[in-house]
């Protein structure tokens, strides 16, 4: 591959400079600095597009990591916060707009019997977990290889894929995601590889009953959206029952994007406890712990606790009211999916006249791109996976307009905006063609 010209980031690169003398790293978030040259600080969003203060436009599949379902500054939804707003933030005590929400999310998601309004997918995620435990009276719980469930201690441990030998009948080992997780917690937390039905047996036979939930992302949102088949969380919660342990579906990516009744729909599968963030608000910053009304009263004085100060705040409720309202009576879901199906078609008839092998992973609203004759389906298979070449493309795309991760295990993103403005498809395939041919 030749280099190509770079785009001008130097108002970027001399933003970086000042930023890191303040924030460390430059950022606000560690994912979010992408190296000295390469960090990007934005100006605007608006519909499916992104612009830096360089004066880059972007067509964006990353779309805050999945939040902006409808686009950038949604007027419908960004007018409903405005008058959240007015409302007047947070009281400590609660609004009527709370059930109006609950009552949406109960009509969406057969599953949701009660629910409880977190902030992010971390708080969501956390409660759900002590909520088992509280509910069990047990402490381990078991996860699968490559899922994600945030920032807290217990779920920040993973297989560590990249450093593992692929070729060895070993197991990778399991680590924590960085520094400051005490080794401690990881005695509590059993992984299992994705889709593998005899190791899940045999886990559960071996711990089963020591376990208070078993949580699994089935569309993984954070690792290749490899997801899980049918048949392997059927069985997750044939096992949960048998040993009476409970089945999280953690639907913070998934949730309100893949359809309106989550992942846990198109699976036919009825968790336990589900969680919800991301896409119900259209990127205000709110959360849900939902599911069995006898686990969900658990929450109760003397019980697991549960609160929060900002939990339920008159913006980001009346955003997701908004937000959910459009989700659920207009085909919003439909017309971005429909253009992620369209986009997969013209991204493979350009790799395919070109003999590129490839394969795609997850739903049209938020897929992976293998470069591999078959999609991963757990995390040690990504490894098979040509993803350096997958990289070189998402740096390409970037200098061509766009924003993708430029890592295989982020999925591509799609908003009713992409599918609103016919530019997005046409830009995004000029871009990928000329990247590939670079
Ligand atoms: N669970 C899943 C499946 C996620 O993808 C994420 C974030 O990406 C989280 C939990 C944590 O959510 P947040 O970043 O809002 O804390």
């Amino acid at each position: 591959m030749m280099q190509m010209p770079r785009r001008d980031l130097s108002r970027s690169n001399a933003q970086f400079r000042r930023a890191v003398q303040r924030l460390p790293l430059g950022v606000s978030s560690t994912f979010r600095y992408w190296g000295e040259d390469r960090t990007i600080y934005l100006a605007e969003g608006k519909g499916g597009r992104i612009r830096d203060i360089d004066g880059n436009h972007y067509v964006d599949y990353r779309l805050g990591y999945g939040p902006a379902i409808l686009g950038y500054a949604d007027n419908r939804v960004d007018a409903a916060a405005r008058r959240g707003m007015e409302v007047g933030g947070v009281f400590a005590l609660s609004t009527e707009r709370e059930l109006a929400v609950a009552d949406r999310i109960a009509k969406m998601v057969p599953s949701a019997e009660l629910v409880r309004f977190s902030n992010s997918g971390t708080e969501a995620v956390m409660g759900a977990l002590r909520l088992a435990r509280a509910y069990t009276g047990r402490e381990s719980y078991l996860l699968v290889e490559g899922g994600y469930h945030g920032l807290f201690d217990a779920a920040m441990w993973q297989a560590d894929v990249e450093g593992w030998d692929a070729g060895s009948n070993a197991d990778p080992e399991v680590v924590p995601y960085g520094k400051g997780i005490p080794p401690t917690v990881r005695k509590l937390a059993h992984l299992v590889p994705m889709n593998d039905m005899q190791r899940l047996e045999d886990t559960f036979r071996r711990h089963g009953d020591q376990l208070a939930a078993m949580l699994i992302e089935p569309i993984q949102g954070n690792c290749c959206a490899i997801s899980a088949r049918a048949e392997y969380v059927q069985l997750a919660r044939k096992l949960c029952d048998q040993y009476g342990v409970l089945l999280i579906i953690d639907e913070v990516k998934t949730g309100f994007r893949v359809a309106k009744g989550g992942v846990q729909s198109l699976l036919g599968v009825r968790p336990d406890i589900s969680t919800f963030a991301k896409a119900m608000g259209n990127g205000y910053p709110i959360a849900v712990i939902t599911g069995r009304a006898d686990v969900m009263r658990c929450f109760r004085c003397g019980g697991a606790s549960h609160g929060g100060t900002y939990t339920a705040h008159s913006v980001s409720l009346a955003a997701a009211e908004a937000c959910l309202r459009i989700l659920d009576e207009t085909p919003a879901l439909a017309t971005l999916a429909d253009y992620g199906a369209r986009l997969k078609t013209g991204v493979s008839s350009i790799l395919d006249a070109r003999g590129i092998v490839h394969s795609y992973t997850g739903h049209d609203s938020m897929f992976g791109l293998f470069f591999a004759a078959e999609p991963p389906d757990n995390y040690r298979a990504w490894k098979t996976s040509d993803y350096s070449f997958y990289d070189q493309m998402a740096y390409f795309l970037h200098d061509l307009g766009v924003i993708c991760e430029p890592d295989s295990r982020e999925p591509w993103f799609m908003c009713e905006a992409h599918g609103l403005d016919p530019a997005c498809l046409t830009d995004t395939l000029k871009a990928v063609e000329t990247a590939v041919d670079l």
